[in-house]
């Protein structure tokens, strides 16, 4: 639940396979416009994030753009018969400039959006949305894709490369490449719409976390605040221009714990009003209308198409397949996880009266009081544990759990363009051979311009269609800096995300396939945060801890006393966690079940927020008009539920090396290499995954791990 998958901007429009990267380049085009040359330098070619300048985005776009419609062109007339080759690898291998494009254009979009590229996303979404639809709606084009997908030669090719072709055709028919002319038109229509909407919410998201702060001005303000967000608040206010003062911003990392430790129950109400408010707020940075209109867009698509919902369109090729088959694990964890949540704001209540506080428990007070009952409960302080997570330790500790699970070796290089200073760059080896893997980028830290929360995103895709081509991912966080030469320290839920998101980042330098289509982390929706929840498991193990969560000033080990109580409370809060993402993740299915009916977002949240019996003292994780998941562009629409789904796959996964010799096991871990992480998409997930684990997934491991109670 923690974060995004940001592909390239083609893939985020569409379909998913018109975005690939390949060495075939010969265009006449690249010699004015960095954007568009091929990748020089270095370990096959590197992004050229130095050359980048705004203004140089909308021409190579455009040119880029032009390129591969010829291409498709060439491939949608050629003369000779369709077949795998002059069809499927032709389109598999087209594009390659736009990738380049994109993939830069992509990393301005979410780290650098300055107000100049904003006009340009303005202008260039709905045109990428309508590039997209002329290659899906290609007559001759799709002619020859069905054709070599119902052609008997098909059964002569392997297994991988049969999948690619179910996969061209049924995205085709899925984009609608089935269509009269007249629904085709109106498609497309609703493509451009749909794209120039998810800009204009996204941008809306970030000018109100940009736009709106609180400004504390004096001790009292501060009252209860630990010195780490102090330094932090302070930075804000530096950067905010607001000198001797200290600023809370409007994003989850710096409201979060405002909310975890402020002591003025004033100020915590003003924290988290204007931070659930986010896009809801009336004015020109309002998202109501917007999502209005887009839910009804997104039903005459999927009208269209001929599915009943859009939910039904998007789950067609999902590992749930159904919205019911979602909803369904959805329900059997929602009653358990609201049972949790009322005994925990009954400990809360009586942590309170017991005070003499002489409240009533209020979402601003949740993450207050739940700090306060871990410490009386569990004598578990969480500032205890901060001085040992230290952001660049933490990173060595990914690096090395890697070298355990997946024989990798991480070494610095200084010799490669980035799009900011802050950003660093790893080599990664294969530790026995030496062999080269990839490139893992790491952009930690927040600035004006970067989209909130946490995300993984592949530059390069691994492929071999034109000779060896490594994988180049990056991580990205929003990690507040800290001062000049000292230490960055981070709560245990960051360093959860670090992992987290680095468990991406292996399932990209893990591929081992053929086609780019296929590749690294370009599996369904409800599959691709099964790596990424994997990996945090690593983060508690002893291992880990003994040699990397170490204090930052004297470089003790933490202590295993604090270890032990870590662990005690490993489902403590389960219930305001799960319901948190849960609501948000039913909303998100039930908007879009809900047919195209004009839907009020206020309204329709209230309302079924009231049916599931959403305990009053807790939000959605992501109300409606900031959901960036679900209204930003089409990508986890429907698919917020993806989260839970994948942790089912991921509890039960884990059960492995626990039924083995550790988290370290290495037959395990190379059985988890083999079957998921280096396949992409190449085989079905589900077969994937018994693959691995001998049997398909059970629930009960979820349910143990949320510590909730299951009914066998
Ligand atoms: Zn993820």
């Amino acid at each position: 639940m923690r974060d995004l998958i940001l592909r390239s901007i083609v893939l985020l429009i569409a379909v998913t396979m018109l975005a690939n990267i390949t060495t075939n380049t010969s265009h006449a085009v690249t010699d004015d416009n960095p954007l568009l040359a091929k990748w020089e330098g270095p370990y096959g070619g590197i992004p050229p994030f130095d050359r980048v300048q705004v203004p140089l985005f909308k021409p190579a776009l455009e040119a880029a753009m032009a390129e591969q419609l010829a291409e498709i062109q060439r491939i949608a007339n050629d003369p000779e018969p369709p077949d795998f080759k002059n069809t499927i690898v032709a389109l598999e291998t087209s594009g390659s400039a736009l990738d380049r494009v994109s993939t830069l254009y992509g990393v301005w979009g979410s780290t650098m959006a300055t107000p100049d590229y904003q006009a340009v996303q303005r202008e260039m979404a709905p045109r990428l949305a309508a590039f997209s639809d002329q290659i899906t709606q290609n007559e001759a084009l799709f002619k020859r894709i069905e054709a070599v997908y119902n052609s008997p030669a098909k059964r002569g090719l392997t297994p991988e490369q049969q999948r690619l072709v179910w996969l061209y055709y049924t995205n085709f028919v899925r984009a609608g490449a089935r269509l009269s002319p007249e629904a085709k038109k109106r498609l497309s229509e609703i493509n451009q719409t749909l794209a120039g909407l998810y800009t204009k919410f996204g941008q809306n998201v970030l000018a109100e976390e940009t736009d709106q702060f609180i400004v504390l001005k004096s001790e009292e303000e501060l009252a209860g605040l630990p010195q780490s967000i102090r330094d932090a608040a302070a930075a804000a206010a530096e950067s905010k221009k607001q000198p001797g003062t200290w600023v809370i911003m409007n994003t989850r990392s710096s409201i979060d714990p405002f909310l975890t430790y402020s002591d003025r129950r004033d100020l915590r109400e003003k924290a988290w009003r204007m931070f659930v408010n986010r896009g809801d707020n009336g004015g020109e940075h309002d998202n109501n209308a917007i999502i209005t209109e887009i839910l009804q867009l997104r039903a005459e698509r999927a009208k269209l198409l001929g599915y009943p919902t859009h939910a039904h369109w998007r789950l067609e090729n999902s590992m749930a397949k159904t919205p019911e088959k979602a909803m369904e694990l959805m329900e059997a964890v929602w009653k358990p996880a609201v049972a949790r949540v009322h005994e925990e704001v009954a400990d809360m209540q009586a942590l309170a009266d017991k005070e003499g506080a002489k409240i009533k428990i209020e979402p601003w007070d949740y993450r207050y009081y739940m700090e306060k009952v871990r410490k009386a409960k569990y004598d578990l302080d969480q500032n205890e544990i901060k001085p040992y997570l230290q952001l660049e330790k933490l990173r060595e500790g990914i690096f090395w759990v890697a070298g355990e699970l997946f024989n990798f070796n991480f070494t610095p290089v200084t010799n490669v363009p980035v799009a900011h200073p802050d950003i660093r760059v790893w080599e990664v080896t294969d530790k026995t051979t030496k062999k080269h893997i990839g490139l893992w980028y790491f952009d930690p830290y927040a600035r004006a311009g970067k989209r909130s929360g946490a995300w993984m995103n592949a530059y390069r895709t691994q492929e071999r269609v034109n000779g060896e081509i490594t994988t180049i991912v990056s991580n990205n966080a929003n990690f507040v800096k800290g001062k000049p030469g000292e230490p960055v320290l981070i709560s245990w839920d960051d360093a959860t995300t670090m992992f987290h998101e680095f468990g991406h980042a292996l399932h990209g330098l893990n591929s081992n396939v053929t086609y780019p289509s296929l590749s690294g982390t370009s599996v369904p929706r409800d599959y691709v945060e099964f790596p990424s929840q994997l990996l945090e498991h690593w983060l508690s193990t002893p291992e880990v801890l003994q040699r990397f969560a170490l204090h930052y000033q004297t470089g003790k080990p933490i202590p295993q006393e604090l270890v032990d109580k870590i662990k005690r409370t490993a489902t403590f809060n389960q219930g305001f966690a799960t319901v948190e993402y849960l609501s948000a993740a039913l909303v998100d299915m039930k908007l879009h079940l809900a047919g195209d009916k004009k839907i009020d977002p206020d309204v329709f949240e209230r309302e079924t927020l009231a049916q599931l019996g959403m305990p009053k003292e807790i939000v959605m994780r992501h109300r409606t008009p900031q959901f960036l998941h679900v209204f930003s562009s089409d990508g986890y629409s429907a698919g917020y539920y993806s989260y839970l789904w994948s942790d089912v796959l991921t509890a039960d996964a884990f059960g492995a090396f626990v039924e083995g010799k550790g988290p370290y096991d290495r037959t395990v871990a190379e059985r988890l290499r083999k079957n998921i992480f280096s396949v992409g998409n190449t085989i079905d997930p589900a077969e994937a995954y018994r693959a691995f684990r001998g049997r398909d997934p059970k629930v009960d491991a979820l349910m143990k791990k949320r510590g909730f109670a299951t009914k066998s």
